[in-house]
């Protein structure tokens, strides 16, 4: 939708809200505030941090591709009317950007990449894209744990500030959550001290800047972070597959919803294994009906990164 035809609608929204509160929408929360996140990594530390003190909503449906989501307008003026609003605030969320600049006056939003130093995203060699004059900041800023510690902290404050009765018990979950996070950044950190190989390939898209970064993983992928699903070329393909034959690497990365075409193609031209890092973007319906987590993907990952550093 055009920015202009988005306020009209949201203005829209704005007239019409009085008549959702009317129907009831609201009921069910009139003893705990409203959460609204955009997606996944806010929305399971949200979890760890509030449990059911906050009703919580993820606008991005499980196992949906999060890069091209657009609120509806009932969504919009849902966001408009939370106690707290958490997005990440990058590239991929220009809508709220638009929101708040037309009708945010006033709404208590949190943006994951204010509460972190962030890095421009940038093209490693062999990797395909056009070279920006003015690169964006790279907005997977959750798959450090480092990071996931100080966006957990800025969330904390947040929710504190909605639910000021319960800080004791919400800092006391901060804590908790902290020391397991803590735990986790230690685990990485341990796995790359007896590393055999600094180098990793994603024969994907980038989104783990801030993970690489952190453990000094140097890195070759096909696609940058965000990009769409565009048509990887040969030669993107065979530099990476000139890259696993030179460093004698044991294996590639495929991301999460990934068909793992490259990956599979790379594997049968080396005879290298291939394995999933989770970027925790989102989850499948399945997994988020299991109930599972970021320190449950994570971990994942580490024993994944054992594979392919050792
Ligand atoms: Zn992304």
């Amino acid at each position: 939708m055009k920015p202009f035809g988005r306020i009209i609608a949201v203005c829209l929204c704005l007239l019409l809200l009085p008549v959702f509160q009317a129907c009831g929408r609201t009921e069910k929360t009139a003893d705990k505030p409203t959460v609204i996140v955009t997606i996944f990594p806010q929305y399971d530390f949200i979890r760890r941090i509030a449990g059911d003190s906050v009703n919580l909503i993820m606008l991005v449906k499980p196992g949906s591709e999060v890069h091209g989501f657009d609120p509806s307008m009932s969504e919009m003026s849902e966001i408009l009317s939370a106690d707290l609003f958490v997005y990440v605030g990058g590239e991929t969320d220009r809508w709220v950007d638009d929101l708040l600049r037309t009708n945010g006056q006033g709404l208590n939003a949190v943006a994951l990449m204010d509460l972190v130093e962030t890095v421009d995203e940038e093209l490693s060699p062999g990797m395909q894209g056009e070279r920006e004059e003015r690169p964006e900041a790279d907005e997977h800023v959750w798959t450090s744990p480092k990071n996931a510690i100080r966006i957990v902290n800025g969330l904390c404050d947040a929710l504190c500030g909605i639910l000021p009765d319960r800080a004791d018990e919400l800092r006391k979950n901060t804590a908790d959550y902290v020391a397991e996070l803590e735990a986790l950044d230690e685990a990485f950190l341990a796995v790359m001290k007896d590393a055999k190989h600094t180098t990793v390939v994603f024969a994907e898209r980038f989104p783990f800047r801030y993970l690489c970064d952190e453990l000094g993983l140097t890195y070759y992928a096909a696609l940058p972070g965000c990009s769409s699903n565009e048509e990887v070329a040969l030669s993107t393909v065979s530099f990476l597959i000139d890259t696993v034959r030179e460093q004698d690497l044991p294996g590639v990365f495929y991301i999460e919803f990934s068909d793992q075409k490259i990956a599979n193609t790379i594997a049968d031209a080396t005879g290298c294994e291939t394995w999933l890092l989770h970027s925790c973007h989102n989850v499948s319906k399945e997994d988020f009906d299991a109930g599972v987590t970021y320190l449950d993907l994570m971990r994942q990952n580490l024993e994944n990164l054992k594979k392919a550093v050792n």
